[in-house]
Order: structure tokens, then C-alpha cells, then sequence
């Protein structure tokens, strides 16, 4: 954009809602991946709907890049501006729009972020929760919903995208379109019974609209919360458990970690090494209940199956609560409640955050741990590993995670080779990475099927004739 489009572009929105600040300009155009950045040319912060419309107006008439951002935690470069052109930073749309606590629903603007729901349910509708994700509070809970993220109610209510009843989208066209009940009538309750146009949105990763607003499903905060940890020192017999438990429909979340993040969650600074005689892995069990009797059942299951396992020869500790870990250690109170910032994840000096990060089949599961860990370690990364059942023990979240240093250009180019091989390996067992990056998209191109590359690349053409939005991005 030359100075005279961003001059145009100033008139049409006020120089309060456009910014061409370097250091601003600078941090919007990377994450923090190993994926290559791009500036953009101008950053505009709408605060309302017809501020969106009009910045697509804008864009579309001069053929200009648009990329929505919120807080750019996504891991994947998905809001990296490949094109440059227009940031369209999303965070001062935060209006909690609506609470409807009978139905069961809040209509969030896209800025919303999980801390700020959780603050203004707990404050204003103590009966209702919602689900969160080990992201840091600061971020977007219409983005995680769009890019079908997971949190702590994913066993129970699968990944994030199920919970959308509907959203309004500002498109191309410059129309506002609305999908859901909210298409109908003022109850924004589902997306059944009309045809789904939702789906239209969800992973398109911003390139076929701009959401305005979302409707999201909440549910009825239960009395009793418990959650427990079980050290496990072998894969198989571990997964086993948790399968077993995943299966049972009783169990709000079930999450293994591998040893370095355990050792992180302890303190220890991105561990090389673990000891013959520490766990393998740490497991946690989030189980919620109306009743004593309830959580008491839910809980004498846990230990019944762990006694079990154990007769058959599985190593495995006892389960305990994770107030003993928070009396060991107080770091762990701020992994007694969600949202939380992992700061180890976030505050390791080198900027560096990646993962391949996967939903794939339960059948596929310890196949793809062993895989996983054993490509990190034969690299020299430790093995850092999360992984959960999700939607009843339907599908599995597989995630590697690596920390480096953004600045060491050997690191980061050691950093895409590894990330490479695991998902490649990933790939071939049946998982397919979640919040999907460009360099994914083209590994996964040619094994795609073609119709469905065709009919996504059709229907991105219809709600994006001019190719403006998120360019670069689920371009199969
Ligand atoms: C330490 C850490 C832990 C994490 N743990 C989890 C986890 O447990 N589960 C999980 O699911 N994720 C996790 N994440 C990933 C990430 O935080 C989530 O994906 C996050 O919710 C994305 O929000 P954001 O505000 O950063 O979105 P952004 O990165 O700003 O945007 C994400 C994408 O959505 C598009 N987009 C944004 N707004 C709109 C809109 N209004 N309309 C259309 N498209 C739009 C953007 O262009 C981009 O493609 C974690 C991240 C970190 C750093």
C-alpha cells in the first residue's frame, strides 16, 4: 500500500483506527513459530461492525491483503499477513453481547478472551461454565472456536467448534451473513435445524469471512470439582488406563503430559533428562459432580481401574489430588483452575514456541506417542508431549511441543526439519494437524482428496473473489 491508499484509508476510518507504527508493524508481522514472517503495510483496529464492512470495502476495491488478528497465539503463522496489506486487529470488538442463561448461550464479539469470560460468568451467571484451554487468558475465545481448538471440556463436549451455535459473518460482499437459529429468530440456542452454513467458516482460518459475532454453547457449573493426577511409567499400560477412562462418559478431561512438561510444571527449566525412577507421565483427571455420592462414584472408578491395571503388572502410582502437588509446590495452584498462563511455555528466554499439534484416531494413539518421542529425542529435543481424548474417546488431540531460540537461525532451521519428520509421520498414521499451517496444507496437498481440494478452493473463490482474505493460508 503506498502512502496515499493508507491516507484514504485514514479518511475513511479516522487516524485513531489505522496505525502504520513500526514497532507495531514489526510485531504483527511473525508469531511465535519458526514460519517465515511478512509485514504488513497498515494496522486497523475496527470497533465495530461498520468499521469491518467498511476496511472489506476498502480492501476488496483495491485488491489489498486483509488479515484478522486477535492475539496471534495460534502456532501455525495463521495470522501471519503473507501478502502484507491490511492487520485487521480484532481485540477492542470485546462486547460480551449477551448471556442468555436459561438457553445456555453467550454471543461474543471476536475480541472476547477467555479470562474476560470467565470473570464476567463467575461474576454474573455463577450457574454457567465454559471450556478452556491451556492458552493463555489473554486469548481469543471465538478465534480457538473457529480454528476447532480443544479445552478442559473437550472429552466431554468435543473440540470447540461443536460448541458454536452460530456465528455473523461480515463477507466480501459486504453483506453480514448469519448462520445458526440466530439466522431465524433472537435465540441464538443451535445450528440445527437449518442448513449449516457455519461449517463455511470453521478452519477456514479467516479466508472466507470475518466474524462478528459468535454464539457459543455454556452449561451448568456443577457443584463438587476434583482434579486428580496418576503417574504413569510406561506408555502402553498408561494410554490403556486412559482409554478405559475416556470411555466411561464420566470425566470432564483427561490429559497426559510427558515427563519434561511434568518436570516444567515442577520448576525445572525445559529438562534435558529424566532419572530411571521418575514418571513417564503425568496424568490428570478433571471430574465435576452435582452430588457427593456422585463424585464419590466417580472417583472410587478411578481407583478401582488404577488397582486393576496395577494387578496386571502396569506401573502406576496412585492417583492424588492436586492440592498435594499445590502443598509440595505452590507453583502448581495456577494449574488448579482455567485459564492459565504456562509461563514456562511463554517466558524461556529464546521467544520460540512450536508444536505439531494433531487430532487423530484413539486406534492410532501409543503408535503415535512412540513415534513422536522417539523422532525428539533422536534429534536432542526433549520429548515434550500433551495429549487427550476428545468428544467421549471419539478422536485424540496429539501434541509435540518444542521451545527454541527465534534469534539462532540454526536452531530454527533444526526446529522446521523436526517439525517436518513429525508430521509427516504423524501424517501417515492417520492424524491430521489441527489449526493447520501453510507449510502443512502443502505436505498434505497431493494425499488430499482432490474433490475436496477443489470444493475448499470453490468455495473460498465465491465468498473471496478477489483472493484479499488471509491470503496464503489453506491454500490447497
Ligand atoms: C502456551 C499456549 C498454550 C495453548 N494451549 C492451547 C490449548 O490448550 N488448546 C487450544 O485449542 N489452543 C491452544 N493454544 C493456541 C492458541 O492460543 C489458540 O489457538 C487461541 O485461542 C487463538 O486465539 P488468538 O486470539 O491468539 O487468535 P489469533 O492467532 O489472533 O487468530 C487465529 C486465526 O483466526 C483468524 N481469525 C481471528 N479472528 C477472526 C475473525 N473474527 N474471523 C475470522 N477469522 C479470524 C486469524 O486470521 C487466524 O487465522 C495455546 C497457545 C499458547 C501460546
Amino acid at each position: 500500500m503506498d502512502e496515499s491508499l493508507i491516507k484514504q484509508l485514514i479518511e475513511e476510518l479516522g487516524d485513531d483506527k489505522v496505525s502504520v507504527n513500526k514497532d507495531l508493524l514489526n510485531e504483527l508481522s511473525e508469531d511465535m513459530t519458526e514460519i517465515d514472517g511478512h509485514k504488513p503495510d497498515c494496522i486497523v483496529t475496527p470497533e465495530c461492525k461498520d468499521d469491518i464492512l467498511k476496511v472489506i470495502g476498502f480492501a476488496n476495491k483495491y485488491k489489498i491483503a486483509l488479515t484478522p488478528v486477535i492475539a496471534n497465539t495460534n502456532i501455525g503463522g495463521l495470522a501471519i499477513p503473507n501478502k502484507g496489506g491490511i492487520i485487521l486487529n480484532l481485540k477492542k470488538m470485546n462486547r460480551i453481547v449477551e448471556v442468555n442463561e436459561e438457553d445456555m448461550y453467550a454471543v461474543l464479539e471476536p475480541g472476547v478472551t477467555f479470562g474476560q469470560l470467565k470473570e464476567y460468568l463467575d461474576g454474573h451467571h455463577p450457574s454457567l461454565r465454559f471450556g478452556y484451554p491451556l492458552s493463555p487468558p489473554y486469548t481469543s475465545v471465538v478465534a480457538n472456536c473457529l480454528l476447532d481448538g480443544l479445552g478442559n471440556l473437550s472429552l466431554a463436549h468435543g473440540s470447540m467448534s461443536s460448541w458454536v451455535n452460530g456465528m455473523e459473518v461480515a463477507l466480501a460482499s459486504g453483506e453480514l451473513l448469519k448462520t445458526g437459529s440466530g439466522a431465524y429468530t433472537k435465540f441464538w440456542y443451535s445450528r440445527s435445524p437449518l442448513p449449516d452454513l457455519s461449517g463455511l467458516f470453521i478452519n477456514f482460518q479467516g479466508t472466507t469471512g470475518i466474524v462478528t459475532q459468535m454464539s457459543v454453547q455454556l452449561w451448568p457449573k456443577k457443584k463438587y470439582r476434583k482434579r486428580l493426577f496418576i503417574l504413569g511409567y510406561e506408555i502402553d499400560g498408561t494410554y490403556s488406563l486412559i482409554k478405559k477412562l475416556a470411555v466411561e462418559d464420566l470425566y470432564d478431561d483427561i490429559g497426559g503430559l510427558s515427563w519434561p512438561l511434568g518436570k516444567m510444571l515442577f520448576g525445572v527449566k525445559y529438562p534435558k533428562s529424566k532419572d530411571s525412577h521418575e514418571p513417564m507421565l503425568f496424568v490428570f483427571i478433571d471430574i465435576s459432580s452435582n452430588y457427593e455420592e456422585e463424585m464419590s462414584f466417580k472417583l472410587d472408578v478411578i481407583y478401582k481401574k488404577v488397582s486393576e491395571f496395577r494387578q496386571k503388572g502396569v506401573p502406576l502410582d496412585d492417583p492424588f489430588d492436586i492440592d498435594v502437588l499445590v502443598r509440595l509446590n505452590p507453583a502448581f495452584t495456577k494449574f488448579t483452575e482455567m485459564p492459565t498462563t504456562l509461563d514456562f511455555l511463554l517466558d524461556h528466554g529464546g521467544g520460540g514456541l512450536t508444536w505439531v499439534g494433531t487430532y487423530g484416531p484413539m486406534s492410532q494413539w501409543e503408535k503415535g506417542i512412540k513415534k513422536g518421542i522417539s523422532i525428539l529425542e533422536g534429534m536432542g529435543f526433549p520429548p515434550v508431549m500433551v495429549s487427550r481424548p476428545m468428544n467421549g474417546g471419539h478422536f485424540v488431540v496429539l501434541r509435540f511441543i518444542i521451545l527454541f531460540n527465534k534469534k539462532d537461525n540454526g536452531e530454527v532451521q533444526k526446529v522446521r526439519e523436526v517439525n517436518g519428520i513429525l508430521c509427516r509421520s504423524l501424517l501417515e498414521l492417520g492424524f491430521i494437524p489441527y489449526k493447520t499451517p501453510p507449510w502443512v496444507v502443502e505436505m498434505m496437498r497431493n494425499n488430499l482428496d482432490p474433490v475436496f481440494r477443489n470444493w475448499t478452493q470453490e468455495v473460498r473463490k465465491l465468498f473471496d473473489p478477489n483472493g484479499i482474505m488471509n491470503p496464503g493460508k489453506w491454500d490447497c
